[in-house]
């Protein structure tokens, strides 16, 4: 589907506009009303001007739309600017950030086949990793991200496709994206990346050598806490092999509503993340030193301990940070709920300022061993910094701490 002819893009082919410009105007639809603001098309299917037109379109011979579960056009606006923006060909939108992580991961294998991943995961990818799959006879093995070897080490010869996730949640370990690819394609397999915690503005995985790129849209890309979304990204051909048909065939579908509402935060993307990132910083470097604190992961501090990875592959440090208050699970529990600011919840990349306590909450399941082997202690906390004032929510965490 090509982007509008009277819109600004194609009025001068040859410029090439800068991210941010390409956020709010790229692969816009527009429709016979000329409408600025791009348009909820809330409809399910679309008519035929005569029946051989339907057969032409079922055929694949008339571009166009055929039905909402394939495509919608508020959605393929959404896919294509996401597309752009990722450095991708082609994307499926999808209507969670969990049903991208598995149309991806199903898309590229079938009973036989191996997948690696690193074990520092979103605890739903995980169970789709090391639960779901097995049961449809695709092995996974699961290896510490950050340890070359261990990828490298864990291939065989059915292995198809390497999952990672990075900056990795809760605990912001990184893994080196390039190396990774390198150990992959030399196997004969791809990369997926979920690439949720850096943002699309802080980490470009496909320049890096990754195949897949998956995101849950529900985070920084609506940014304000509204709908649920997700996609998946690559070039066409890696689309329309793995991709394209299990989306169209199985019903992932994102809904024009949301899709709608991702396009309206694609344009305040960069501005909310750069704040956020921003913010986050500041609240990272107020919080190192502290008496209380004993441990503070972020990925955009010199002491990290992947910072030289970081360097190379990430051009800012995201809006997460993590730290381990001293007296376990009491202590964090007496932070949290001495907060005014920053609230209780388990979601992240939203406006409001979010704090979760991983051991109770997303990786409560495991075992105590999993979660002591990713560094999940009792007294770990997951702080997604919004866009209140870096002060406000500095001031919040300063006084919370004071009274654990
Ligand atoms: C939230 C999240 C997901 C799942 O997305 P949903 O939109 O909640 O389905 C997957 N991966 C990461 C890293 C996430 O943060």
């Amino acid at each position: 589907m090509s982007s509008d002819s009277k819109s600004s893009d194609s009025k001068s082919p040859q410029r090439q506009f800068r991210p941010e410009t390409r956020l709010v105007h790229h692969g816009i639809l527009r429709s016979q009303f000329a409408e600025t603001s791009e348009a909820l098309f809330l409809t399910q299917g679309y008519v035929y001007e005569n029946a051989a037109q339907a057969e032409a379109r079922f055929k694949g011979e008339s571009p166009g739309f055929q039905y909402s579960r394939f495509a919608n056009p508020t959605v393929r606006m959404f896919e294509t600017r996401m597309a752009d923006f990722e450095g991708a060909e082609d994307g499926r939108a999808t209507a969670t950030g969990m049903a991208a992580v598995t149309l991806a991961l199903m898309g590229q294998v079938k009973a036989g086949d191996h997948i690696v991943s690193s074990r520092a995961l979103f605890g739903s990818c995980l169970y789709v990793v090391e639960e779901l799959l097995p049961r449809f006879g695709v092995t996974s093995t699961l290896v510490d991200g950050t340890d070359l070897s261990q990828w490298k080490n864990a291939v065989r010869p059915n292995t198809k496709t390497f999952f990672m996730e990075t900056p990795a949640n809760p605990t912001l370990e990184v893994v080196d994206i390039a190396a990774v690819a390198k150990i992959a394609h030399d196997a004969g397999a791809t990369l997926t990346v979920d690439n949720v915690f850096s943002t699309p503005l802080w980490q470009s995985p496909l320049t890096l050598g990754a195949d897949c790129v998956v995101y849950s849209t529900t985070k920084h890309i609506d940014g304000q806490g509204r709908c649920l979304g997700g996609i998946v990204l690559g070039s066409a051909k890696f689309i329309q092999d793995n991709i394209h048909n299990l989306h169209r065939q199985t019903g992932p579908s994102m809904s024009p509503f949301n899709a709608w509402v991702m396009l309206k935060g694609l344009e305040t993307l960069p501005l909310r993340v750069r704040q956020q990132t921003d913010s986050a910083g500041k609240v990272a470097d107020a919080l190192a030193a502290h008496p209380k604190i004993s441990r503070l992961i972020y990925p955009g501090r010199a002491d990290h301990p992947q910072a030289d990875v970081i360097k190379r592959q990430m051009k800012g440090g995201s809006n997460l940070v993590a730290f381990e208050v001293k007296g376990g699970k009491t202590a964090a529990f007496a932070v949290q709920d001495a907060l005014q600011v920053v609230r209780i919840s388990n979601n992240l990349g939203d406006a409001k300022s979010l704090i979760t306590h991983p051991a109770t909450t997303t990786h409560q399941r495991i075992t105590a061993q999993a979660r002591a082997d990713l560094g999940i202690t009792d007294g770990f906390l997951r702080l997604s910094v919004g866009l209140e004032h870096a002060d406000d929510i500095i001031e919040d965490l300063s006084i919370a701490l004071e009274k654990a």
